[in-house]
């Protein structure tokens, strides 16, 4: 249980005037006007000097699982004590369920339609756009920024004006996931703390930090201790961990005397829907369940214990923060101050819904809709009108019942809908907004499109069920690949428009190897224009991974045009230069990487692999340490600095790489190979032989894993054992000369002349 912060300190007066030695009465009345003003000036000074801001967003928190927001059996009592110091908004609304559009909402004082990120991945921040990090900065204050998931890589363009963008994300131990998708809260809560320990004191400029929570996105998995507290709900130990952590940056504050001079404000990008509306996460509507999140503020300038009715909006985040540090936003913000809002009640600002995910990715009708404090109209095929005093649940259509009501909501609507929206591409030029245009992401046209864009489309209300199916898919495309083939490809011939379908059918093909398959989805994706730069990148890697390297190039330029930030298309580049025998190419282009993302470990790690394949360990291991002093938990860098150590004979040294590895991820067949063969090389061929049966057993058989423990098996005593797995190595490859004469041996009951080949 965290402990309830203190209530903030009371500024310190200030310190009474020395006392002056009488020198005369003239002098000693000038002295003491002069420190009159003085004293009086200096407490000015100190009462202007502006608040550190503290914004916090903890993704997919849906406001009632918060205490403070009704929920008895949460356990938050980090934001009930925030919230009880502070203003909680009644009702706060996203503009957006998806998380790298809605951030961009709550940092640029922006909806969708004006900052033009539209969807996570594939969409970059406008150049030039003001955002709290850009005017904060230019207002002197020092800025960092923490974040916890993908969709705000920097990629993404979201870190403009933070002079600290801490983006590292670490690789990750759920198969089930692409790697590099999230960091729990606590390390980055470590991360968040480093940086304000290592601010220099001397240094009196206010700061601005920003600090993502990713844990209770899906998949719901909380650490052991809340997995176990909640085991029915494990959405709401996520909830839990995050409150915890939160708790220890706002003690820490408190141990530093700052919690009076920073205003603290957590909300969170959108909520989840829990199986609401048919929908188990987020992205695809804009009900309330997915729209609703948390806003709590503390600090100076917010009234304690206040609870304000006025309905929040993502895009007022930035424009209330800016106007607690004594700013005035930037005219071209969409958001409003709410700071007055604790103490009176503002008039109600009607907020722009939207999610185009079920457009973008599934090939359905895009959702726009309007909100107002009483009533959510949503544009879809089949419009929907909702009365959210009476029906907050969104389960009455009223569209019918309340026909003036929806007319004005709609006028309002395509009003917003009228102007035309930003090309959301970083620095893009011309010819590369033409080539994205081909490939379907920008040219987010007025209303009139759309119209257009919804005509003949499934509403999305009718075909969530057939969601379920991909995300089935989706969620086992990388662990259970067959699987996920089979529902993939039942849920494309019902649809064949949903090229997220296509896309994971093609992340689960390429897992199983069928590059051949993976790629014909990949260039169907691009024949439709419909290839994210993602897509790309994978088709580049199949056609290397099938003797292509040649074509891969050319893919690797398309995905570069499509998101220019992004690293993954120079890594692709890399390893098809690698593939074409031009290493020295490749080590320019992971530098190049590097230069861009310092650290960046995929780079770190190409350039390491190149150096062991060089013969240069040395400067191999220095590259991996690298990676594994970012990430301790780097699995791949620690048992390639093993296989370093056995190189160099350093065998005990390589035993306590790949036991540090195993300790990490158990079933990792690398390193059970890798430790059963050091065993068996140390003179412990009994103590191999489980580990090298456990890295046959999840991991690939091969002729050399396959020999190990024939060897290590017959070494130990245990002939017939032997006998057996070099036979299966010579099945699999019939060519191994010395497998095969100590097989024949073993066969006939000699002991066998040959050694470990
Ligand atoms: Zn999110």
């Amino acid at each position: 249980m965290a402990k309830r912060p203190r209530p903030a300190a009371a500024p310190k007066p200030p310190a009474p005037a020395a006392p002056q030695r009488r020198t005369g009465l003239v002098t000693a009345g000038w002295l003491l006007l002069v420190l009159a003003a003085l004293g009086g000036a200096w407490s000015l000074a100190r009462r202007r000097t502006p608040p550190n801001l503290l914004l916090v967003t903890i993704d997919t928190l849906r406001a009632d699982h918060v205490g403070c927001y009704g929920d008895r059996q949460a356990a938050t009592p980090v934001l009930d004590a925030l919230a009880a110091r502070g203003t909680r908004f009644a009702t706060a609304v996203a503009h957006v369920p998806l998380t790298t559009p809605s951030h961009a909402s709550i940092l640029t004082g922006l909806t969708p339609l004006r900052h033009g990120l539209r969807d996570n991945g594939g969409f970059a921040l406008p150049a030039g756009l003001p955002t709290l990090a850009t005017v904060m900065k230019d207002a002197g204050y020092r800025t960092a920024a923490f974040v916890s998931g993908f969709p705000l890589d920097r990629r993404f363009g979201l870190d403009r004006g933070f002079e600290t963008y801490d983006d590292r994300l670490p690789y990750g131990d759920d198969p089930r996931r692409a790697a590099y998708v999230e960091r729990r809260a606590d390390a980055t809560t470590d991360a968040a703390l480093r940086w304000l320990e290592g601010l220099d004191p001397r240094d009196r400029r206010p700061w601005l930090a920003f600090v993502h929570y990713f844990d209770p996105h899906a998949p719901y998995d909380p650490p052991a201790e809340y997995r176990s507290r909640f085991a029915e709900h494990p959405y709401d130990g996520e909830i839990a961990f995050v409150d915890a952590q939160l708790g220890r940056l706002l003690r820490w504050l408190d141990g530093h005397g700052l919690t009076s001079r920073t205003v603290v404000l957590a909300t969170s990008d959108h909520g989840e829907s829990l199986g609401e509306h048919g929908e188990d996460t987020h992205g695809v509507f804009v009900y309330d369940s997915t729209l609703r999140v948390p806003w709590i503020m503390a600090g100076p300038g917010v009234p304690p214990g206040r609870v304000a009715q006025t309905v929040a909006r993502g895009i007022d985040v930035t424009p209330t923060l800016l106007d607690l540090a004594g700013r005035t936003a930037p005219s071209s913000m969409e958001g409003r101050s709410l700071r007055a809002a604790p103490s009176q009640e503002l008039a109600d600002a009607p907020a722009y819904v939207e999610s185009r995910f079920a457009f973008l990715q599934l090939g359905w009708a895009p959702l726009a809709g309007w909100r107002t404090a009483r009533y959510k109209l949503i544009d879809a095929p089949r419009r929907e009108l909702y009365a959210l005093d009476a029906d907050p649940r969104e389960t009455a259509n009223r569209i019918a019942a309340e026909r003036e009501t929806a007319a004005r909501l709609q006028a309002a609507l395509q009003a917003a809908l009228a102007l035309p929206t930003p090309d959301a591409a970083r620095g893009a030029d011309r010819e590369t907004l033409e080539r994205l245009r081909t490939l379907g992401y920008v040219g987010n046209g007025p209303a009139a499109a759309a119209d257009a864009e919804s005509a003949g489309r499934r509403d999305p209300k009718d075909a969530i069920a057939l969601l379920r199916r991909v995300e089935t898919g989706l969620a086992e495309a990388r662990s259970d690949p067959e699987r996920a083939i089979r529902e993939l490809t039942a849920a494309i011939e019902e649809d064949p428009r949903m090229a997220l379908a296509w896309r994971y059918r093609a992340i689960a093909e390429a897992e199983r190897k069928d590059y051949a398959a993976a790629i014909a989805d990949l260039r169907r994706l691009e024949a439709d224009g419909r290839s994210s730069d993602d897509d790309l990148v994978l088709l580049a890697e199949c056609l290397w991974r099938t003797g292509q390297a040649q074509e891969a190039l050319p893919v690797l330029d398309r995905a570069a045009a499509v998101l220019p930030g992004s690293p993954e298309p120079l890594l692709g580049r890399a390893r098809a230069l690698r593939g074409l025998g031009r290493d020295a190419d490749a080590a320019a282009t992971y530098r190049q990487i590097l230069d861009r993302v310092p650290e960046q470990p995929e780079a770190l790690r190409g350039l390491a692999d190149l150096a062991l394949a060089q013969g240069d360990a040395a400067g191999a291991a220095a590259l991996y340490e690298r990676i594994r002093r970012a990430d301790p938990a780097d699995v791949g860098a620690l048992v390639k600095l093993g296989v370093v150590a056995m190189r160099d004979g350093r065998v005990e040294q390589a035993i306590a790489d790949f036991r540090q590895a195993l300790a990490l991820q158990p079933q990792h067949p690398e390193a059970l190979l890798d430790l059963g063969g050091a065993l068996a090389r140390s003179g412990r061929p009994a103590e191999a032989v489980p580990y090298l049966e456990r890295a046959l057993q999840v991991g690939p058989r091969t002729p050399v894993a396959l020999n190990s423990l024939g060897f290590a098996r017959l070494e130990s005593g245990d002939p017939r054992g032997a006998l057996e797995a070099l036979r299966a190595s010579l099945a699999l490859d019939p060519r191994q000369p010395q497998v095969a004469s100590a097989a024949a041996d073993l066969a006939a009951g000699r002991a066998p002349g040959g050694t470990h080949p």
